[in-house]
């Protein structure tokens, strides 16, 4: 039998504890048929522990200690309570943020930059969801004199969750933040090659005084776990980040239970520069718009649109720049781009490099793995390219992007839009008019000027067309939920 908690000491020389069973109603747990799996470093390629998995059985048990809990404690107490324990949480995480970001570091990959930036916005969005706990109100509705009319958002019951790799703690704050604000339980699926962060912070859930069965956290499979969550006849609701197939395929096994479904998915986005716009500033937030963690980013600004009368300088500017961004060991202070998650997306990023290169792709720089060992890929342009090839339809994950040339306003709107995609958009340009016109004529859920990857806790995020269902974060994540019931007394 596998240990239940094993000693770590990270690649930073911090050492600490790691759960490594199923967290269910409050504590770790071996799966009931006793299987586990490895969890592989990155950038090594080594194994850095091994997991209990869960299989089909367990998700029954989680799922009956979060229905409990929803029903005997976390939608019935006081919203104060609530809130209270998320400020604790998000207390906590700042308390351990360095141990945070370095198990995220170790585990996904990314570097220590990307890692600290994702633990702080961490805290400051559960802060944020605990805000909201108390402030829930309802409506009272004139129906006339005869009657008194109110509404009240009620809660859901257990939700199951369902996270991607490529910000295993990010996706686990937002979605047990609004879930827990709004009287949900939730059994949580982190994906199977990072489970260790959302392991670690089961137990500053419970430090917290988040009461057991609210949160339950089970690393495994897509295919089993993810599979019974969404058939489940108890999880009333799936919030999932990741792949557009996967989504697809979710919200048709959810169907069978009517689930409220919540989805974030994949995207192509267009990142836009106009002749006026600030050029060296510009190609700053172009190349962190698609090398900001490895690429694997679902907002990435994967499309890049340059203004013909200064495509070639600012392309070339986007080269030289590309070309200080340090790539290498996660945990070397001066490194902007760590690993690539998984052996499977490396090889993944390397196929579009071949695809973009047959389909004449004008390769600009990078293109090749750094290294032999650890998932590492030198940050890649591509450009000149055309608008119906692979390379600019498909949503690659990493750090490729590619450039292409257009003249007037109309033209380039007309090639952002034209993407299944619609998650984000950037506009860089210094005329205010052309700024607002062209955010109000692409299709996508966020629209950022003169800056890329900017998120707040306060600020709406989600997709457009096929990149998703519903937002998360700011108001727009409390009313997924949330259902409304209206009250209506005759006097
Ligand atoms: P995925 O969508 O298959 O995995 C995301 C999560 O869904 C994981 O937790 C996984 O275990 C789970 N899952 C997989 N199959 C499931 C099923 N049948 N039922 C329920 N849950 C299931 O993504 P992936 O295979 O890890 O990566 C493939 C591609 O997806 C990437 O290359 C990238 O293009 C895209 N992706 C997008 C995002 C995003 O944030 N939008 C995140 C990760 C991956």
């Amino acid at each position: 039998q596998a240990p239940l908690r094993v000693p770590i000491t990270l690649p930073n020389g911090l050492t600490y504890e790691q759960p490594t069973g199923l967290f269910i109603n409050g504590e770790f747990v071996a799966s009931k048929q006793n299987k586990t799996f490895d969890v592989i470093n990155p950038s090594t390629e080594e194994k850095i522990t091994t997991v209990y998995r869960a299989m089909d059985d367990d998700v029954d048990t989680a799922v009956a200690a979060a229905k409990k809990a929803f029903e005997t404690k976390w939608s019935i107490v006081e919203p104060e309570v609530r809130a209270r324990a998320l400020f604790n949480l998000a207390d906590l995480v700042e308390k351990n943020q360095e141990t945070l970001a370095a198990i995220e570091s170790m585990d996904n990959g990314k570097s220590l930059f990307c890692s600290r930036g994702d633990v702080a916005l961490v805290s400051k969005y559960l802060r944020s969801c605990g805000g909201w706990a108390d402030k829930l109100n309802g409506n009272v509705i004139d129906t006339g004199k005869d009657y008194f009319t109110y509404s009240i958002k009620e809660p859901l019951g257990v939700c199951g969750q369902i996270i991607p790799w490529n910000f295993p703690l990010l996706m686990w704050s937002w979605k047990i933040g609004p879930a827990l604000a709004t009287g949900n339980t939730v059994v949580l699926k982190p994906a199977e090659t990072t489970p260790l962060s959302a392991l670690f912070a089961s137990q500053l859930c419970q430090e917290a005084g988040i009461p057991a069965g609210v949160v339950n956290i089970l690393p495994g499979s897509g295919r089993v776990v993810g599979e019974r969550l969404s058939a489940h006849p108890d999880v009333k609701k799936i919030a999932f980040t990741g792949s557009t197939a996967t989504g697809r395929h979710i919200m048709k096994v959810a169907a069978d239970t009517v689930k409220k479904v919540t989805l974030e998915l994949g995207g192509k986005s267009p990142n836009i520069v106009f002749a006026d716009a600030d050029l060296d500033k510009a190609v700053k937030n172009i190349a962190f718009g698609i090398f900001f963690n490895s690429g694997e980013v679902c907002c990435a600004g994967s499309r890049i649109y340059i203004q013909d009368t200064v495509y070639e300088e600012v392309l070339t500017k986007l080269k030289e720049y590309t070309e200080t961004l340090k790539v290498g060991d996660p945990f070397n202070e001066d490194v902007f781009q760590g690993a690539q998650t998984s052996d499977k997306q490396l090889h993944k990023i390397l196929d579009y490099v071949n695809v973009a290169k047959s389909e004449g792709a004008r390769l600009v720089t990078g293109g090749e793995r750094q290294g032999d060992k650890g998932y590492f890929v030198k940050p890649t342009i591509f450009a000149d390219v055309k608008e119906d090839m692979k390379i600019v339809k498909d949503e690659v994950f990493g750090p490729i992007v590619t450039v292409s040339k257009f003249s007037t306003v109309d033209e380039v709107i007309a090639m952002a839009n034209d993407s299944q995609y619609g998650l984000a958009a950037g506009i860089h340009t210094n005329d205010i008019n052309k700024a607002v016109n062209v955010s109000n004529r692409v299709k996508a859920g966020t629209v950022w000027v003169n800056t890329y990857n900017d998120f707040h806790q306060n600020v709406p995020f989600g997709g457009f067309g096929q990149s998703g269902i519903g937002r998360e974060m700011g108001d727009a994540a409390l009313s997924n939920y949330t259902q409304v019931k209206s009250v209506r007394i005759a006097i």
